[in-house]
This record gives structure tokens, C-alpha cells and sequence, in this order.
């Protein structure tokens, strides 16, 4: 691995980056089509699968571009269920982590965003040695591609439910989405994609804002301001009731029904007080709220509540009319919580 590379990643350029990259090589216009197929259809790692380009544009393109794609350190696959999880190394040798899910409406893949996170949230294993750096959308764009690569099948969902906050790599994440979602390229249905938030409420406005109509996740994991500040340190800077009005707001511009994720953590938040606050925010609204017992991060101390509880708290929901499920927990044995594997490498 070269540290010193400093060529930039092509999976930078758009469309019309490469047309115009192609155009300065004085190329003819159509290799523009052919290298941004080889890049954002086929997958290509490295110039040089590119074979029906010339030698010679292909030499002029590796001096100064770079076109690998992370390579997967280390590759997890559930005996439960199958789901996958991929350690890939960066440029830069840090490390980061993506998940493949198979259901039977297709492959489901939930990426990073970042490597490492500063929102501090108690129950995240991504938090612990906070935010080291934004990843490009590129290296976000390459998730996608190493997978697809990996296992020879078309990817029909992304969820951005790694590690990082999105909202917090807001451009670079935004350009991604253009990009996963572009005709020409992956051609991802933002429809089939969720972007995951702890509640930062200007990017959740700029967002709905962006004509893309994706499915806006929000980290609620607790009905109240003071349980909510004990648990999650962006609840200090935006309330419950801020957020329920950018939640709206989403939903009135993009029509995107909005999912309340809501990790259940014993003695904090699975309280009969708790599901009523929780089905008085939720009822409402279109929203859909997604249970998931807490997945035990031992550096934190936080257990998940009993499978009775559990049922119990669900039904409270939906006794009050909320659409409300128990996330099935995918890949328990491979430390499948957003941050479990990276953390355990390092
Ligand atoms: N920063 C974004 C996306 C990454 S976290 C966000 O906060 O939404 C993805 C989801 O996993 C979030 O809902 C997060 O709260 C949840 N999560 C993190 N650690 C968890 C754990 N130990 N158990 C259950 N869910 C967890």
C-alpha cells in the first residue's frame, strides 16, 4: 500500500466531471460513457480491467487518478442468517465497515458514512474513539461497488446506517446519493434509500430540500428531552419538539414516510411511560417506528430488555394505533451493531 499516493480518487468526478476529464485528454466524447460505465456499472478495480480503452489513455488516466476500490480485510458471515459484514481498509489504512442483508425483495447493504463519530450517543460502539474523518463520496460509492463486486449481485437497497452521522458529512453525503441514484451509473432508486439521523435538524431541513426522495431514518431512542440528554448529546442542542417539526416538514416535501428507530435499553427507556410518550409523538404522524433491543456494547454497560418486555412495549404501540415492529436482529453473532467490528480491529 502507498501512503504517499495523492492522486485523486475519479470516483470523485461526476458525469460531467468525466466528460469533461475525457475531453481535456482529447479523447472523443464517447470513452466518457465507456470509463464512467467501467467505474460506476462494472465496478472496475483499477485502470487496468478498462480493456476496451486504449493503452495509452488508460496510462494518462492512472498518473493521475486513482480507481481501486477498498480492499475487505476481513469478512464476517453470519451462520444465523447469512448477513455479511465487510472490514474494509482505506487509502489511508483506516478501516471501516459495511453490511450485506438478503431479503426476499433483494440485497441490503448499510454503509458508513464516517470513520469514527463525534455524537457521543452512550449505547454506540462508533462514538467511543470519536471522529477521525469525513469519508469522500467516493470512498462511500466504493462500499457499494466492493460488494457488488464481492458477491456478483446487483445491490437493490442501501440504508447509511454505519458508522458516522450522514447529516454531520452532510455534502459529501448528499453528492452520494446523486451519484448511487444516477442513471448512468448504479441507477438506485432514492425510494430504496434510508439515510440514518441522530436529530441534527438543519441537515434534516436542508435535506428535504434536495428533491430526493429518500427515506429519512431518525434516532429517537427516547420520548423525552431529559431521558433523551441522558443518553444522546445532540438532544441538547435540538429538542423533541424541533425535531418532530423537521420530521414534518420532511415528510410534507417529500411525501417519505419517516421511521422512528428506538433502541430499547433496560431501566432507561422500556418503561410503560415511555411507550405511551412514544405513541403520543408517533401517532400523529406517518411515521413507523422500529424497535430494536439493545445491542450490548460491554464498554458502555447497557443491557436490552427481556423478550417479554419487549412484546409488551410493542404492544403499547400498537394498541395506540402506531405502526410499530421488532427489528429482527441480523448478524447478532458477527458483531453485527454499526461500529462493533471496527472497534474490536483497532
Ligand atoms: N448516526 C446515524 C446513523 C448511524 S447509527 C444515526 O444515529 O442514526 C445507526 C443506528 O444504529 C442508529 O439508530 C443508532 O442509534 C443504532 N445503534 C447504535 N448502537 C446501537 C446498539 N448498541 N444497539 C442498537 N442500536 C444501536
Amino acid at each position: 500500500m502507498s501512503t504517499k499516493d495523492s492522486r485523486r480518487n475519479i470516483r470523485e468526478l461526476d458525469y460531467e466531471g468525466i466528460k469533461a476529464l475525457v475531453e481535456s485528454l482529447g479523447e472523443k466524447s464517447f470513452r466518457a460513457k465507456q470509463l464512467y460505465d467501467w467505474l460506476h456499472v462494472k465496478c472496475a478495480d483499477g485502470f487496468g480491467e478498462m480493456t476496451d480503452l486504449s493503452l495509452s489513455l488508460r496510462q494518462k488516466l492512472e498518473a493521475a487518478y486513482d480507481a481501486s476500490l477498498p480492499e475487505a480485510v476481513k469478512i464476517q458471515e453470519s451462520k444465523l442468517d447469512g448477513t455479511k459484514k465487510y472490514l474494509f481498509a482505506l487509502k489511508d489504512g483506516q478501516l471501516i465497515e459495511a453490511v450485506k442483508m438478503e431479503y426476499h425483495h433483494g440485497v441490503s447493504v448499510c454503509i458508513s458514512t464516517q470513520v469514527g463519530c463525534r455524537m457521543g450517543c452512550a449505547f454506540c460502539a462508533s462514538t467511543l474513539g470519536g471522529l477521525v474523518r469525513n469519508l469522500s463520496r467516493a470512498e462511500m460509492l466504493s462500499e457499494i461497488y466492493a460488494i457488488t463486486r464481492l458477491e456478483g449481485k446487483r445491490i437493490s437497497n442501501i440504508v447509511m446506517m454505519g458508522i458516522g452521522e450522514p447529516l454531520d458529512n452532510y455534502d459529501e453525503a448528499v453528492a452520494f446519493l446523486h451519484m448511487i441514484s444516477d442513471e448512468r451509473g448504479m441507477n438506485i432508486s432514492p425510494r430504496n434509500i434510508t439515510i440514518s439521523t441522530c436529530g441534527l435538524v438543519p441537515g434534516i431541513m436542508k435535506l428535504a430540500e434536495e428533491k430526493l426522495p429518500v427515506t429519512l431514518a431518525l434516532s429517537l431512542h427516547a420520548a423525552d428531552d431529559e431521558k433523551r440528554k441522558k443518553i444522546m448529546p445532540v438532544a441538547k442542542s435540538y429538542s423533541i419538539a424541533e425535531l418532530m417539526e423537521a420530521c414534518d416538514s420532511y415528510f410534507e416535501k417529500t411525501g417519505r414516510r419517516i421511521s422512528f428507530e428506538y433502541a430499547l435499553i433496560k431501566g432507561e427507556n422500556d418503561s410503560d411511560e415511555d411507550a405511551a410518550r412514544l405513541a403520543g409523538l408517533a401517532a400523529k404522524r406517518r411515521v413507523h417506528v422500529n424497535l430494536i433491543p439493545v445491542n450490548p456494547v460491554t464498554e458502555r454497560g447497557l443491557t436490552q430488555p427481556d423478550g417479554a418486555a419487549v412484546r409488551a412495549f410493542l404492544k403499547k404501540l400498537q394498541d395506540k394505533n402506531v405502526t410499530a415492529t421488532v427489528r429482527r436482529e441480523l448478524g447478532r453473532d458477527i458483531d453485527g451493531a454499526c461500529g462493533q467490528l471496527r472497534r474490536k480491529s483497532l
